[in-house]
This record gives C-alpha cells, sequence and structure tokens, in this order.
C-alpha cells in the first residue's frame, strides 16, 4: 500500500485536537478522569498511538450520573419543548458546520475512508439531530374514553421522561452511534450519560465541545471515555440510572441485561447480526451483485447488519458470486485519510486477530476463499475482501458474526428453502431480497424474521425508519418515533369529575 498524492491534507484544527490534552464533558465541564489515568486510541491505519484520552472509571460514572440527576430534576426540567428542540436543531448544525473535521477524525481513529465518513457518517448524525428536533414538540398523550359504570371520568396519558438514561455505544460509527443514542434522549428531555468505546473516543469527545456551545444547561449530556468492563459495567449497574440502551455484541448485551436486573432500569439493546441477502434469479444482477458486494464490503464488514450470509438461487450461483468477487477484487485497499481508499483498516489488532481466526476456522473446516481470505500487509490493520463458498451451516464461518469483510455464499433452489435457511440464526437484524417479482419479494419480506429487510437495495438508512432487531439482535428500535418509547414512560391520569 504505498501513500499517494490523494493523501488529504490533516486540517490544522483536527491536527491540534488529535494532539491536544482530552477531557470528557462532566456536568458541564471538560474534566479528566478523577484518577488522572488517560488510555491511548491508535490509528488503525499505521497501528501507531493517535492520542491519549481520559481513562473515566466508577468514580467517574458516579459523578456523571449525579450531575445527570441534578440536570433532570432541575434547570433541564424547565426547559420548554421548543427550546430542547432548538437545542438539538443547533447541535447538528454546529456538527455540519464542522462536518470536514468530524469526518477527518472519524477516519483517524476508526480507519475508515475519510470520503465516506464525509458523505455517510456525518450528514446521517447532524440529520439525525434535525429529525429529533422537531419530535421535542410533538411527544403527546391520549384522552381515553373509560366504561366504568355511571361514567363521569376524564382520563388522559401523559408521556414523561424516563429519568437518567446511561448509554453504551460501539466504535463502527462512533459519532452516528452517539447522534442515535443522544438525539431521542434529549428530544424526549431524559438527562444522559454516554460511555463511549475505547477505540474511538476522539468525535465523542468533539461533540462534548459542542454541545457545551450549543449550550445544553449543565448536567444534562454527560461523555465518559473508558473501559466496557470498568466505566461500561458501573453505568449498567447504577442504581442512579432509570433507564440503559446499549449497542454492541449480544454477548455483552446479555452482562448488560444482567447489571440492570439490580434496580429494573429499562433496558434497550442494539446488537448483533448475521443478516441474509437473498438474490433470486429473475433479478437485476447489474444491481443485484453491486448491492451483495457493497452489504458485505461497506464499512468493511463492520456493520451490524451487514449482509453476510448469501444466498443465490442455484442457476445465477456462478455468476452472481463471480461477479461479487469481481468487486471486492477491485476495492482499493489503503488509509482512510487517502482519498482513492475504498476499504480502511480493521478498527484494532483485536478485531484484526478475531477475523483472520474466522478466517481460518473457515479453510479448516472446507470453505473456500474465491477471492480474499488473509491480512494485506504487517502495518495496520487490513484484511482483503473475502467471498467463501463450500461454506456449510455447521460450520462457524456461517453461524457466527464475524464483524469484518468476509461474506458466506450458498446456493438455493426455491423460496420456501431460502426462507427457512435465512431464518435459521440466533439473530433477525437485518435482510435483503433482490427480485422483480414484486409478490415474491413482500411475501418473503414477510416471513423474514428481521427488524429491517431491505428489498432491491441494502444499508438504507434514514432517521425516520425504525432500525432493530428481533431474537437475539436486540430489544426496542432505534430511530423513528419508535425509539422515542425507549425513553418515556406513560402515565395515565384518571379524574372524576361527576
Ligand atoms: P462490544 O464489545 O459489545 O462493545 C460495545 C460497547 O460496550 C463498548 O462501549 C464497550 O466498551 C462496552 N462494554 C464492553 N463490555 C462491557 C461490560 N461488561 N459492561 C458494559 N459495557 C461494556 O461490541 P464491539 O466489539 O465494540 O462492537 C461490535 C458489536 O456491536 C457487533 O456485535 C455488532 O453487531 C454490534 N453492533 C450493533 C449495532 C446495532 O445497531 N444493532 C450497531 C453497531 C454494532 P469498550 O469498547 O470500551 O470496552
Ligand atoms: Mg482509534
Amino acid at each position: 500500500m504505498e501513500t499517494s498524492s490523494t493523501v488529504v491534507e490533516t486540517l490544522p484544527q483536527v491536527k491540534e485536537f488529535v494532539s491536544g490534552r482530552h477531557k470528557m464533558l462532566i456536568d458541564g465541564k471538560l474534566v479528566e478522569a478523577a484518577s488522572g489515568k488517560t488510555f491511548p486510541s491508535y490509528n488503525p491505519a499505521t497501528g501507531e498511538v493517535l492520542a491519549e484520552v481520559p481513562e473515566g472509571d466508577k468514580e467517574d460514572i458516579d459523578r456523571a450520573v449525579s450531575a445527570a440527576r441534578r440536570a433532570f430534576e432541575g434547570r433541564w426540567r424547565q426547559v420548554t419543548p421548543s427550546e430542547r428542540g432548538q437545542l438539538i436543531w443547533k447541535l447538528g448544525e454546529l456538527i455540519e458546520k464542522h462536518a470536514d473535521e468530524f469526518a477527518q477524525i472519524e477516519s483517524l481513529d476508526n480507519g475508515k475512508p475519510v470520503a465516506v465518513a464525509r458523505v455517510a457518517d456525518v450528514p446521517l448524525a447532524v440529520d439525525l439531530f434535525r429529525y429529533m428536533a422537531g419530535w421535542a414538540t410533538k411527544i403527546e398523550g391520549n384522552t381515553i374514553p373509560l366504561s366504568v359504570p355511571g361514567g363521569g371520568y376524564l382520563a388522559y396519558t401523559l408521556r414523561e421522561p424516563v429519568g437518567v438514561a446511561g448509554q453504551i455505544i460501539p466504535w463502527n460509527f462512533p459519532l452516528l452511534m452517539a447522534a442515535w443514542k443522544l438525539g431521542p434522549a434529549l428530544a424526549a428531555g431524559c438527562a444522559v450519560v454516554l460511555k463511549v468505546a475505547e477505540q474511538t473516543p476522539l468525535s465523542a469527545l468533539r461533540l462534548g465541545g459542542l454541545i457545551q456551545e450549543a449550550g445544553f444547561p449543565a448536567g444534562v449530556v454527560n461523555i465518559v471515555t473508558g473501559f466496557g468492563e470498568t466505566a461500561g459495567a458501573a453505568l449498567a449497574a447504577h442504581p442512579g440510572v432509570d433507564k440503559i440502551a446499549f449497542t454492541g455484541s449480544t454477548e455483552v448485551g446479555k452482562l448488560i441485561v444482567q447489571a440492570a436486573a439490580g434496580n429494573l432500569k429499562k433496558v434497550s439493546l442494539e446488537l448483533g447480526g448475521k443478516s441474509p441477502n437473498v438474490v433470486f434469479k429473475d433479478a437485476d444482477l447489474e444491481v443485484a451483485i453491486p448491492g451483495a458486494a457493497s452489504a458485505i464490503f461497506f464499512n468493511h464488514g463492520q456493520c451490524c447488519c451487514a449482509g453476510s450470509r448469501l444466498y443465490v438461487e442455484k442457476s445465477v450461483f456462478d455468476k452472481v458470486v463471480e461477479g461479487v468477487a469481481e468487486q471486492g477484487k477491485q476495492i482499493k485497499l489503503g488509509p482512510g485519510m487517502d482519498l482513492s481508499t475504498q476499504m480502511g483498516p480493521l478498527v484494532s489488532s483485536e478485531q484484526l486477530e478475531r477475523v483472520c481466526g474466522y478466517l481460518a476456522s473457515g479453510r479448516q473446516e472446507g470453505a473456500k476463499a474465491v477471492i480474499g481470505g488473509q491480512r494485506v500487509g504487517e502495518r495496520g490493520y487490513f484484511v482483503a475482501p473475502t467471498v467463501l463458498t463450500e461454506v456449510k451451516p455447521s460450520m462457524k464461518v456461517y453461524q457466527e458474526e464475524i464483524f469484518g469483510p468476509v461474506v458466506a455464499a450458498m446456493p438455493f433452489s426455491d423460496a420456501r428453502e431460502v426462507e427457512a435457511a435465512a431464518n435459521e440464526t440466533i439473530y433477525g437484524l437485518a435482510a435483503g431480497i433482490w427480485t422483480r417479482d414484486i409478490s415474491k419479494a413482500h411475501s418473503l419480506a414477510e416471513r423474514l424474521r428481521a427488524g429491517t429487510v431491505w428489498i432491491n437495495c441494502f444499508n438504507v438508512f434514514d432517521a425516520a425508519l425504525p432500525f432493530g432487531g428481533y431474537k437475539q439482535s436486540g430489544w426496542g428500535r432505534e430511530m423513528g418515533h419508535e425509539v422515542l418509547e425507549n425513553y418515556t414512560e406513560t402515565k395515565s391520569v384518571c379524574v372524576r369529575i361527576k
């Protein structure tokens, strides 16, 4: 991977920010960890240390939760829905104003191509805040007609913020995941403590500065950097937290549920996936082939909804597999800050090891790599786009989430067979269907046990469209108005009027 003239110059403000002294946002102040400890965040394109950030732990979580509680019971309550909406909108505007900066921070810290972050992660985060700003004034209850004998009652519901929300996010879309969590919680009137992933803390720390600039009252948003086992676990178990929202692996999701049991805080979970992507022989293959390639290779396969099980109808199997392999071969790997890069490194050495472990297990169990199948280079955490065939349902590469650019391709004979295969997983996050036959498309969409079904497209996200999992892919939904359920309680008020 030679460097080329298409490498973008790091903006001076990004250089200054990244190399600066990083502080977390707690109680309206930018602070270090109480222990004074820090930990490194790495540049995955080189494996070198990018920045040192505060290592927040239980004590910092305690401080943040107390600040959130004070804000929730104090200043934040007095802020009108309209003012709340304006603050959220302003935060979106500020991110947009600093869009180039955020795209570079995201690329340096996470490894993703800066050009992708600039057109996907950052604008989607801005849009999410704008969409949720609108909801702040529209969270309404109902009037309820009662059938109590004799009548004479007025009954209505109020939808109230659930209180202090703890939120824990992963590293694959650091800024966007922060937006998915903060936007709806703030629209609903909650106060928040957000724990970001140790691999990618920088964009959320920059966001902390903008939250200050937007003018949120102290303590409404607290952002803590630190490790899952310490800061994350303390937040999930905290008796002062009313609700925990988690995005990450199914394995850690189960720990969150256990930790939340202490005070029975409300829980919502966005977890892993092993999403089926089904190509019928009557699909427009000119669209389906690049679609299936991007379903798995987008964000280096580090998407919870990645189309990692590709089912292709027998008569077009070879053609589709060759086509997807050809697309994979064309992908230019390189550092995210190079504009010609189409796929950057995986996020960390652990992730590299994990994905390479799956590739080895696939080989051992008899899968065949049509392309890829190995690490690329010695520096940075690059893995070649990989297409596996001769995959059997008993294999780990078929059953488990790899979270890398690795797709398992299997042939199928008819709709009934593929429906059974697609649903044969502990997950249920997303699915793709490619066909020109609308009744086939809609009837399969109905029978797939997945929270999102994309037909003749994949990875289409919109702030208005709910996203979340069936089965072990999660509880509750993100985005759309459905996400507001996660952050509100319904109060029934019954008045005797006669
Ligand atoms: P992860 O290991 O589950 O970590 C996610 C977050 O949980 C991180 O902030 C992590 O902290 C924290 N954490 C780890 N152990 C914890 C504990 N015992 N208590 C509380 N918090 C803890 O997942 P990941 O490897 O970062 O992300 C990949 C996974 O996320 C994949 O399975 C993917 O499918 C899933 N994901 C799902 C969605 C969705 O919307 N459904 C979106 C993105 C990712 P540290 O990183 O600081 O240790
Ligand atoms: Mg990093």
